[in-house]
């Protein structure tokens, strides 16, 4: 098999997966007051502690979730429910995953109303049209720092700084950058940010929320005491222990696993683009500053869906550019937003590497890809 799916999830490494299983030994509730809930605590502020350094905050500021979306819904309805006596006007872009464009839809059905910001054909923002949309009343401000499907790479410290000029607070989905690049949140400017473990080889159900320490928000889940009053219920001591060593690994690894990546994903561009595949090829979105490993191309008249089963039986793994609704192939919002036609976006695929990868896998992957777009090709 080769992996290029990356960005979807990412597989657990030897090392996160030997503290799933320290953390599962360590059955002891953490709220008990023994010596087996005491390993379990230490566990968590073990967990908290990595997290902290990576984002160079605060441990009490890190929060531990089940995943990317429940953080982005703390995040997001817990500050606006909170401080809606401030204000009732968030701003975001038409770009977001849907973890943030439908908490906003939530938000708007509570009163609230959205600015959602458009994006070039690159698919970038533009900062005056940003700058343009604070009004007396904003908020918030939801701005995600890398995109999924694209891995465009917005400028979250500049975007930060203006709506710290307009005294709005800034949260940033971080889900598909910081497995990237490193996140320092007082660089930055971020106020609040949510992360996924399984994006940087945790497992799948366990997220971060950041929150500055003065900010308000409110729990969306009500029940116990535990993560501070915010988010309730009785912790998953493995899941917390994994997403904490996940962590120190990548924080230890930024540098090495970053230019990997980078070179890689060169690569893999410039064998692409040597390549005749006997019909136009296109990089969806692609700018200097993007996830270098994050490839979304576009083969005129080759169907996406189709391309990427063709590639999954030669043991290829990647993602189709859209997303499957009540069993109708729906083109991706985010691929809409470049302006493309839905055909144009039902054309596309999405590869995405990361340091395990090779370019030996990418040489195989771009003869299996020429196969099977000409085989598609003659049968069109
Ligand atoms: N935000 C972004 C940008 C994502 O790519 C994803 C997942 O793909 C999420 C949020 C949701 O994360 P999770 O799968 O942990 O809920």
């Amino acid at each position: 098999m080769i992996y290029f799916d990356n960005s979807a999830t990412t597989p657990i490494s030897e090392e996160v997966a030997n503290a799933v299983i320290s953390g599962m030994l360590s059955y002891g509730n953490p709220s008990s007051r023994y010596e087996a809930a005491s390993k379990s605590k230490y566990l968590i502020s073990s967990a908290r502690e990595y997290v902290s350094q990576l984002l160079n905050c605060k441990p009490e500021e890190i929060y531990f979730t089940s995943c990317g979306t429940e953080s982005d819904n703390l995040g997001m309805i817990g500050y606006c429910m909170a401080n809606k006596d401030k204000g009732k006007h968030i701003i975001t872009t038409q770009v977001e995953h849907s973890a943030v464009l439908n908490t906003c839809k939530y938000l708007e059905e509570q009163g609230f109303e959205v600015t959602y910001l458009d994006v070039n054909r690159k698919g970038m923002i533009d900062v005056d049209e940003y700058k343009q949309a604070f009004r007396e009343d904003t908020l918030l401000v939801s701005i995600m720092a890398a995109n999924n499907e694209l891995g465009t790479v917005f400028p979250i410290k500049k975007l930060a700084r203006i709506a710290h000029e307009h005294n709005v607070v800034f949260f940033s989905d971080c889900v598909q950058y910081t497995p990237h690049f490193k996140t320092d949140v007082q660089e930055l400017g971020i106020d609040m940010l949510s992360l996924s473990g399984h994006k940087f080889f945790a497992p799948k159900g366990v997220g971060i929320f950041f929150k500055r320490e003065g900010i308000n928000i409110l729990p969306i889940m009500h029940g116990g005491h535990q993560e501070n009053n915010l988010r309730p219920g009785t912790e998953n001591v493995p899941y917390i222990f994994a997403i904490g060593i996940a962590a120190y690994q990548l924080n230890e690894h930024y540098d090495e696993w970053g230019s990997q990546e980078k070179e890689l994903g060169q690569y893999f561009r410039e064998q692409l683009m040597k390549e005749d595949f006997g019909t136009l090829m296109n990089l969806n979105g692609y700018i200097k500053d993007n996830v270098p490993g994050i490839i979304n191309v576009r083969f005129r008249g080759v169907e996406g869906r189709m391309l990427q089963t063709m590639l999954a039986e030669h043991g290829v793994c990647c993602s189709v550019g859209s997303a499957c609704s009540s069993g109708e192939q729906k083109p991706s919002h985010v691929l809409k937003a470049l302006k493309l036609s839905d055909k144009q976006a039902n054309e596309s695929i999405r590869f995405s590497l990361n340091y395990l990868n090779t370019k030996e896998e990418i040489d195989e992957t771009i003869k299996i890809l020429k196969s099977c777009i000409s085989m598609l090709l003659m049968n069109e």
